[in-house]
């Protein structure tokens, strides 16, 4: 305790954001806070409100431009977690601020803590890299025909190399031996396939750090049966949020885990949990998650005795049984407390070393940032070979053979009627009256072979004849071949 208490006094302190957040936010916020003061953590600390309040508020953003400025100015973003209201108009301020200050590397560390939380998995220690800033989270949804809603899964080159680039970064600077990615590059080749074909570009980099992938949905099922066999996991955005909640939950309670979004210049630290309306209010929730998520925010800011000193006192107090009532197990637990109660412990216990727990040691070293730079990629040869044209049509029964028929009356220049699919299954030519038809078509027109150029004069041509021709044209895609090589999907059955 003296030597902490010896080595914070002499640290100059820094400036953090601090959100309290909605529902249980401000309660673990509180017990946050006074368990960092407590170990002599050198903050300035700047509040700014965000979340429900902003949003009924009618900043649909749910965040003020002052807060902003905050972020701007500390760079460094201790937040509570926030309600995002369901429904339309509101876009969740988690994502906006993941992806407005570029906090692209999501880590979630999910650790069981057996014999003193209970757990079907005593032995699990793996940490969860989630990419944060795209796939469907770029939240690009378009309704687009009276049956069809679509949303736009977009995966970049520059954003798989980072994301993997700090995988294996991490494992190195974190003393991880292995990375993991899952993907569903079996089922969308293009976008999965540029995450899994980057990781094995820069797998090769390190070979002192075992690398493996699998299909997520085997992925996820051994994750959650056999999380011994993982150490760092590297996931896409969607699937990373899904799995880091299944593997925290599997430690013993999804209140334990917590989160840092790291970027180049900001970084924000969280618990992985939300708001749970369902318990707020009442002093009961586990702190547990957000105080993690601080330990890691101190060791980013150049505190780490600060931050081994409360996560050897956290770690003692689950040895000493005391736990909130998620984590209540009889026979185990020795003292329910709620969640004030639970800091007042940590507190009580700081100076302390666990007994059987791992002593947390975070020396200077781990208190270097990974930082990530990427070159560009020499631009490759591009040709337009195509077009997919979307049309709304809903008439005959949807009748794929006579909207086949009618459409392939239209050409212009190499631009002819190849095959059309709904909801991306070949329905024309020689399509399968069994197969169910939505109002949305997608109609490919390229040369016959599809390996003539065409220019976007005349897809544009196109366009305007089928428009006269009284079809309704939702958008069109552009066929792109890269490098002479296809770079688009065929159609299930094409
Ligand atoms: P949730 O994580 O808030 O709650 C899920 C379940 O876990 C609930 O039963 C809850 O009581 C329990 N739980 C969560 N944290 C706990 C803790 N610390 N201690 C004890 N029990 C805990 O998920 P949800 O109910 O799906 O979402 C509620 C709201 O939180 C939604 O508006 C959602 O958008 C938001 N959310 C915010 C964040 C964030 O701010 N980072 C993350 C996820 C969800």
């Amino acid at each position: 305790m003296l030597i902490f208490a010896a080595l914070t006094n002499n640290m100059t302190k820094t400036r953090i954001t601090v959100a309290h957040g909605d529902g249980i936010g401000p309660e673990i916020m509180e017990a946050t806070l006074r368990v960092m003061e407590a170990a002599g953590a050198q903050l300035e600390i700047e509040t700014i409100e965000i979340g429900e309040k902003n949003y009924l508020a009618g900043f649909t953003s749910g965040i003020k431009p002052e807060a902003w400025e905050s972020l701007d100015r500390t760079k460094v973003f201790l937040k509570a977690p926030i309600t995002t209201p369901s429904g339309g108009g509101y876009k969740s301020l988690n994502v906006t601020i993941r992806k407005t200050l570029g906090l692209y590397a999501n880590t979630r560390p999910c650790i069981s803590y057996h014999p003193f939380v209970q757990t079907k998995h005593p032995v699990m220690d793996l940490v969860v890299v989630r990419e944060n800033e795209e796939d469907t989270y770029a939240g690009i949804e378009h309704q687009q025909t009276n049956e069809v809603t679509q949303c736009l899964k977009l995966i970049t080159q520059p954003g798989c190399e980072k994301i993997a680039r700090f995988a294996f970064e991490y494992a190195r600077a974190y003393g991880r031996k292995k990375v993991t990615v899952m993907v569903k590059d079996n089922i969308m080749k293009l976008t999965d396939g540029l995450f899994h074909t980057t990781f094995d570009e820069v797998a090769k980099e390190y070979p002192d750090i075992e690398n493996e992938s699998y299909i997520v949905d085997i992925g996820a099922a051994r994750l959650a049966d056999t999380p011994e066999r993982f150490d760092v996991v590297l996931l896409p955005n969607l699937y990373g949020d899904i799995l880091s909640d299944v593997a925290a939950q599997i430690t013993g309670s999804v209140g334990l885990g917590g989160s840092a979004n790291i970027g180049d210049n900001f970084a924000m630290f969280e618990a992985i949990h939300g708001s749970a309306p369902d318990i707020a209010g009442q002093g009961i929730a586990n702190p547990s998650g957000l105080i993690l998520g601080a330990i890691q925010m101190l060791v980013y800011i150049g505190q780490p005795e600060v931050a081994e000193n409360i996560h050897n006192a956290w770690f003692k107090t689950l040895e000493d049984g005391i736990h909130t009532g998620d984590l209540f197990t009889e026979g185990l637990t020795k003292e329910k407390v709620g969640t004030q109660g639970f800091a007042d412990a940590v507190i009580a216990r700081l100076g302390q070393r666990p007994k059987t727990l791992p002593f947390m040691d975070y020396n200077k070293d781990s208190a270097k940032k990974i930082q990530i730079n990427i070159k560009p990629k020499p631009l490759m040869k591009k040709e337009l070979v195509g077009v997919d044209i979307f049309l709304d049509w809903n008439k005959d029964n949807k009748n794929a053979k006579m909207l086949g028929d009618l459409l392939s009356q239209h050409s212009v220049g190499n631009l002819e009627l190849i095959v059309m699919t709904n909801r991306g299954v070949k329905v024309w030519p020689k399509g399968n009256p069994a197969t169910f038809c939505t109002d949305h078509w997608r109609c490919r027109f390229t040369s016959k072979d599809m390996d003539q150029p065409v220019s976007y004069q005349d897809v544009i041509a196109l366009s305007q004849i089928l428009s006269e021709a009284g079809f309704d044209i939702i958008k069109t895609e552009n066929l792109i071949r890269f490098d002479d090589k296809i770079a688009f999907s065929l159609a299930q059955g094409q």
